[in-house]
């Protein structure tokens, strides 16, 4: 089944993709003739490809397109993504079955604490979804938890869609207002932008925060524009589900093998029924695990980790490997931290230097017990930076960003996250 969406989906593009015609006849590749196991024989697309041929991979004419999006821009600047009615209405498909995952039904209200606007497809793909399962919903947008607690109050919402940052910022706000967290109409979170469990699926330090502080069920979520499609957990948080429909997942090794199942590797898509910009063999960037044993839920398919880390994000710090995620996990223990940068750059021979930026008005007398539990955590200890509080609130919480910014890498050829 999935090799007849997967041949569809080729031969599409192989008729409409001027990127992938030219890339099919440079390989010598007729997508008729393609066998299953052959599927491998297709090049990885890149980031780079898809940044430097961004209109060659649009397969529909202008005048059909209806949505203008773009990429969140976590590695490099950020790409266009467009959509027509097709895409839509697959968007709204794919979002609806996420929120059934997540067990949203017609009698929940959702609250949406994510921007609608700001080019950004899941707010879209949010509202479609909602609007084609049938449920309440409330466009908040993000920010202004003043407004957030206002419509908690009026509308009686029963899930919150939010990035889990946010949600520390929203009940924060409710201790210092007199607003007790644990006692509302919301009985869960459908989160997205930042992981909530480690590889086990035990919630991280971030997710464990969020629990203690709003006593509610939380639901991860993993999604991109470029794979226009979400892996969302059912009610086992075990996991998130793969509709298998909609995307064909790989996970490979750095030369581009399959690795075996269980094993972490790069994530790598190809999007199924899309007609304005469908990707074939898609780099994600996104390391994760295949999880193919049954879920606890009964749903056939396989299921995705967490994103355990960015391929690009790999830090070499004294001999030792560590991505950016680790170190706020390791941070998050520590009581007290409730901001935070991590920075790598390149030092003057060349190898990465590693800061954590902390605000001014961290206690410097704690950095005596602050440092050991760094390096039993990470095995290294990375420079410890202190900036003023208003100036690291502003940089992690940059109002430019969707997502708030804990790691900036000005190594050569760095990114942003
Ligand atoms: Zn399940």
């Amino acid at each position: 089944m999935t090799w007849e969406l997967i041949q569809q989906q080729l031969k599409y593009v192989e008729t409409n993709s001027v990127f992938y015609r030219e890339k099919f006849q440079q390989l010598g590749i007729s997508v008729d003739k393609l066998l299953p196991k052959d599927f491998t024989k297709f090049s990885i697309t890149t980031k780079e490809e898809l940044a430097t041929r961004n209109k060659d991979f649009i397969c529909v004419p202008k005048s059909e397109i209806i949505d203008y999006v773009t990429t969140s821009g976590t590695l490099g600047e950020p790409v266009t993504f467009a959509l027509n009615e097709a895409d839509l209405q697959r968007l709204a498909a794919n979002e609806e079955k996420s929120f059934q995952l997540a067990e949203v039904t017609l009698e929940d209200v959702v609250q949406i604490t994510t921007t609608l606007d700001r080019r950004f497809m899941a707010g879209m793909a949010y509202f479609l979804g909602l609007r084609k399962l049938g449920a309440g919903l409330v466009r908040v947008g993000s920010g202004v938890p003043e407004l957030q607690w206002d419509s908690i109050k009026r509308f009686q919402p029963t899930y919150l869609v939010a990035v889990p940052s946010f949600l520390i910022k929203l009940g924060k706000y409710a201790k210092d207002h007199g607003i007790d967290c644990k006692n509302t109409s919301i009985k869960a979170a459908i989160c997205i932008g930042e992981s909530l469990r480690d590889e086990n699926f035990k919630l991280n330090a971030l997710g464990k925060k969020i629990e203690e502080l709003w006593g509610i069920e939380l639901f991860s979520t993993y999604a991109s524009t470029e794979m226009s499609t979400a892996f969302t957990e059912c009610e086992a948080h075990e996991g998130n589900h793969i509709l298998e429909d909609l995307i064909y997942t790989e996970i490979v090794d750095e030369q581009g093998n399959l690795v075996k199942d269980g094993e972490v590797g790069e994530l790598v898509i190809t999007t199924l029924g899309i007609e304005t910009m469908p990707l074939v063999r898609y780099a994600t960037g996104d390391l994760v695990k295949k999880i193919t044993s049954p879920c606890k839920c009964g749903r056939q398919g396989a299921r995705l980790s967490s994103v355990l880390g960015r391929k690009k994000h790999l830090i070499k710090f004294k001999g030792t490997s560590i991505y950016p995620p680790q170190i706020t996990e390791a941070l998050a223990d520590w009581p007290g931290i409730d901001l935070h940068l991590v920075k790598v750059s390149t030092s003057e021979v060349g190898t990465d230097h590693l800061e954590v930026i902390l605000p001014n008005s961290f206690p410097k007398e704690e950095l005596a017990t602050l440092k050991p539990h760094l390096r039993a955590k990470l095995r290294v200890v990375p420079e410890i930076v202190f900036w003023e509080f208003e100036k690291l609130q502003q940089t992690v919480f940059n109002p430019k960003h969707r997502k708030p910014i804990r790691f900036i890498d000005e190594r050569t050829q760095g990114d942003k996250i």
